[in-house]
């Protein structure tokens, strides 16, 4: 039951102070009554005209109904807005709609103000946490994140986009995986699938439609082959970028098998102070730094290995002049990686033959990635923010769940404070 505790002077002043602190525009607060926990805020529009939410104005009221919407707490209170909303038959859009109130969203049960915080805050705490906080469930703050993120997926968030870069993204502790696709110009994830097979990606440049997938320039991607055969079967146009971090990486790999053979083939090397054992470790952790970051006694070890063991040396130089690939000027790149192709092949260390192979045949996406400055580097960070919305929620059961914060959270969904605009 309500109770109206003012009395009829101070109840005027105290509907000036509340209108003021609820700040919705052109309202008027008629009443506050309280009830135990809640605060019960009677409003109205100040205008006659209805306003339908597609902007149409009107004078016909199609029919009236009084309806509750849930607000910010103030203090302690719970804040509850109730109003009279009128519908109107619209002749813009054709039918029988609500009519647009300032302080709440279409079809929406809570403030736009409420809605915005809940938003807000499951962007940076468990959605459980964000629930204490605004004295609701997880399942009402989840909800509302559906409606955003919903509202977000219908807009055309598609209709600009020209360089892409796709990648795999695991879940549930690495045993399943999600496809991944983010705009390079604008940073932003634009599509999340189940799965991580080519069809996945596929049926995301299916849905850009043919004037969407002209548009798309270029895709970058890592060297595994998943999705390469959906970019050449619907975009053959665009160019693949393969990331250089795997290149490096690939280089790596050789080298590593280089040195096992090297070790285990008896080669001595000794720094004083050092066991064989740890002399190795720090040979392996030599070969593996760039050369301008070593140390004294990583420099020494590696002129050690060039006297004693010239092909693990060589090998190292290889590793070296790869990674000098993405420093030299783009326009001697393609010289660059021919000459190294051939000097790995012609190299007799079995690693880096077959690694000259594959580069060969990845070649022009090796070049794609130079000339167009691309690398899947984005994606990497977003794969970043994924294990950290994981963590804050303790593994997500619901693949949907994650799918929409993956959405809130790097889609480029903007979420502020009511506090913010005011
Ligand atoms: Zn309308």
């Amino acid at each position: 039951m309500l109770k109206t505790v003012v009395s009829e002077g101070i109840h005027v002043r105290a509907a000036a102070v509340i209108n003021r602190l609820l700040g919705f525009e052109g309202t008027v607060v008629d009443d506050v009554c309280f009830t135990d926990t809640a605060m019960v805020v009677q409003v109205r529009l100040r205008s006659q005209v209805l306003v339908c939410p597609c902007g149409r104005t009107s004078r016909a009221r199609y029919d009236r109904s009084r309806r509750k919407w849930r607000h910010v707490d103030f203090g302690r209170y719970r804040v509850v807005i109730e109003a009279e909303i009128r519908r109107v038959d619209c002749r813009g859009c054709g039918q029988v709609r609500s009519e647009w109130m300032p302080w709440a969203r279409p079809g929406a049960r809570h403030t736009r103000d409420f809605e915005d915080m809940a938003c807000w805050l499951a962007k940076r705490m468990s959605k459980s946490a964000a629930a204490a906080l605004l004295g609701t469930t997880w399942q009402t703050v989840d909800h509302l994140v559906a409606r955003l993120v919903d509202t977000h997926l219908d807009s055309e968030r598609l209709d600009a986009i020209y360089r892409i870069g796709v990648d795999e993204i695991a879940y549930r502790r690495g045993r399943k995986f999600l496809t991944v696709v983010a705009d390079h110009d604008t940073g932003r994830v634009v599509f999340v699938g189940e799965g991580r097979r080519q069809d996945v990606f596929g049926r995301f440049l299916e849905s850009l439609g043919e004037d969407g997938r002209a548009r798309i320039e270029a895709v970058s991607m890592d060297m595994t082959a998943i999705y390469r055969g959906a970019a050449t079967t619907h975009v053959p146009h665009a160019a693949i970028c393969l990331d250089p971090f795997h290149v490096i990486k690939w280089a790596g790999e050789a080298l590593d098998l280089a040195y096992q053979t090297c070790r285990e083939q008896g080669v001595k090397i000794a720094v004083a102070g050092l066991t064989p054992a740890q002399t190795w470790q720090k040979a392996r952790g030599a070969l593996r730094q760039p050369a301008g970051q070593h140390d004294p006694t990583r420099t020494a070890i590696i002129e050690q290995l060039r006297r004693k063991h010239p092909r693990i040396h060589h090998a190292w130089r290889l590793k070296e002049d790869l990674r000098r690939l993405y420093q030299v000027p783009t326009s001697d790149a393609a010289d660059h990686l021919r000459r190294w192709i051939n000097r790995a092949k012609r190299s007799g260390i079995n690693a880096f033959v077959t690694l000259a192979r594959r580069l060969r045949r990845h070649r022009t996406g090796i070049l794609n990635a130079i000339h167009l400055q691309l690398s899947n580097s984005l994606l990497e960070s977003i794969n970043a923010g994924i294990r950290l919305i994981q963590r804050r929620s303790h593994g997500y059961a619901d693949l949907d769940n994650l799918i929409e914060m993956i959405h809130l959270c790097h889609g480029g969904i903007t979420t502020s404070l009511p506090t913010e605009t005011h």
